[in-house]
């Protein structure tokens, strides 16, 4: 945690095989120490998109021939490159995005395994089809869509990049990678290495915010944009990718509801609840944003959470005795705080728990203490935001009819759950919730597993990552049919 050790990386983007550096540098801060700079990138411009768009387009059809087993080879080596430096890049990550080393070690561990999963996954998804009999010859082939502009978040920003990244490769198709300013440098670091192993072109790195976000989705030899962050900005990348026709899959906001049953067993459920509200200060696309909880157990689940949540000590990702880290920057926790506020008014009880780490600097990162309300109805906003912060309401509810109209009644449809003693129940609810997946009994990182598609409906996005049905997102299908 050293201020001395500024320039972790040289910090150059990646286009056609080189690195690639600019005068203009962006300044990558710890959250946790607002006053130590971790590293510096370089700013690309319209020019750098233009020659890593290039690059891709001009390596496409090389990658797309290259037999599929020779693809999966390289990228397999690729990957016993990265793996080997997940260590030193955790605490690296650590530093650029505020989350503990167990979790910036478990967003590259799942990275490099997630990755390894698609490549076993896709002899089964990417050769030909062909139908011979007396009616035709008919043969389907799955082929590469080209080039695929790949935009991210800071979040957990390894796995979320190898969720585009690994299909898109495996597929056939090159890339363009724009990480967020915000935690630029281990994503870089991982795509550098695994762009090193391939040939010029397949993988290239722009850095920069909106402006070349949105100069990447308008360009014409892209022809594939997969997005995650924001549903407003992924509004405007799908309104820039339409004038173009081109693909989108979009991974957005979320604000999951967890549904406790009457007959919840909460000394199992609530410190896993607890964890899917409060890792990583609530800042996880599907975080367990808002909790429904029969009126008649209402007071035990605000008590028996409110008490976990006093157990956590929040300070610097560093610090080994941080439950959770701080806030990405000042306006993320500006705004968290706005929220609480705002709910306080709104006639909300709001309870502050936890205390900050022996070792923190408090006023020097920006933390945010773990926060619960109660008393809000349905409509109010901490309930119907995606609060992305350590707070997170707690609504009654008189049946599970009510409480399951609650949970749809949301813009957003990522993930959810439904806590139960009995399984089957659990599932029979879990049945009539509007979401891309809905877990029994936990709603956390750990809940997910590579043989889950991950996405949302409504404006939680557009399409799946993960499984065989992530691959196909990457693929275009071409007929060839001759008539008997
Ligand atoms: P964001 O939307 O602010 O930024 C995401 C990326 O878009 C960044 O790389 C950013 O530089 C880029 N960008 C910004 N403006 C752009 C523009 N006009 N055109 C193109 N690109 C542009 O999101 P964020 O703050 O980095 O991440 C938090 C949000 O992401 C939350 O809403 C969270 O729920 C969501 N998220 C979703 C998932 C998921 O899988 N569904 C996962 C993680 C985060």
């Amino acid at each position: 945690m050293s201020s001395s050790v500024l320039q972790v990386t040289a910090g150059d983007m990646f286009i056609d095989g080189r690195p690639v550096a600019t005068g203009r540098r962006i300044e990558v801060r710890d959250p946790g120490r607002i006053a130590d700079v971790v590293a510096t990138v370089a700013e690309g411009g319209v020019e750098h998109v233009e020659a890593a768009a290039g690059a891709a387009a001009r390596a496409a059809a090389d990658w797309a021939g290259t037999p599929l087993e020779e693809r999966l080879s390289l990228l397999a080596d690729a990957l016993t490159v990265v793996r080997a430096r997940i260590d030193d890049l955790a605490v690296i990550l650590s530093r650029e995005n505020g989350g503990t080393l167990i979790e910036s070690t478990m967003d590259l561990s799942r990275g490099v395994d997630l990755f390894e999963d698609l490549l076993g996954r896709a002899p089964g998804v990417l050769g030909d089809r062909t139908i011979d009999d007396e009616r035709q010859w008919l043969t389907v082939e799955r082929r590469p869509v080209g080039v695929c502009a790949l935009i991210v978040p800071w979040n957990s920003p390894v796995v979320l990049t190898i969720s585009k990244l690994a299909p898109a490769l495996i597929a056939g198709n090159t890339v363009v990678v724009k990480p967020s300013v915000l935690a630029p440098v281990v994503v870089a670091e991982v795509l550098g290495a695994i762009g090193a192993v391939l040939p010029p072109g397949v993988v290239n790195v722009v850095h920069g915010d909106a402006e070349i976000g949105q100069a990447l989705v308008a360009h014409p030899a892209v022809r594939k944009v997969s997005f995650t962050g924001s549903v407003a900005i992924g509004r405007q990348v799908m309104a820039t990718a339409a004038d173009g026709m081109r693909r989108v899959s979009l991974e957005l906001g979320g604000n999951d509801p967890a549904v406790l049953l009457d007959d919840v067993d909460l000394d199992s459920a609530v410190p896993l609840l607890a964890r899917g509200i409060y890792t990583r200060a609530g800042q996880i696309c599907f975080a367990v944003k808002r909790v429904y909880v029969p009126r008649s157990r209402h007071d035990e689940v605000v008590e028996a959470i409110g008490s976990v949540a006093d157990e956590y000590r929040v300070g610097h990702g560093l610090d080994g005795n941080a439950t959770f880290g701080p806030l990405i920057t000042a306006a993320a926790r500006a705004r968290v705080e706005g929220l609480v506020e705002r709910a306080r008014h709104a006639g909300g009880v709001v309870r502050e728990l936890g205390r900050p780490t022996d070792s923190v600097d408090w006023d020097g990162g920006y933390y945010l203490l773990p926060h619960l309300v109660t008393g809000l109805d349905q409509s109010a906003e901490l309930v119907t935001v995606e609060q992305f912060g350590p707070v997170v309401p707690v609504i009654a509810y008189d049946d599970v009819d009510q409480a399951v109209a609650m949970a749809n009644d949301s813009e957003f449809g990522l993930c959810s759950s439904v806590w139960s003693a009995d399984a089957e129940r659990a599932i029979g609810v879990a049945r009539r919730i509007e979401a891309g997946g809905t877990f029994i009994n936990s709603h956390n990182v750990s809940s997910l597993s590579f043989d889950m598609p991950f996405g949302g409906v409504k404006r939680s996005g557009i399409g799946r990552e993960r499984t065989e049905i992530g691959l196909l997102e990457y693929v275009e299908e071409h007929a060839i049919r001759l008539a008997h």
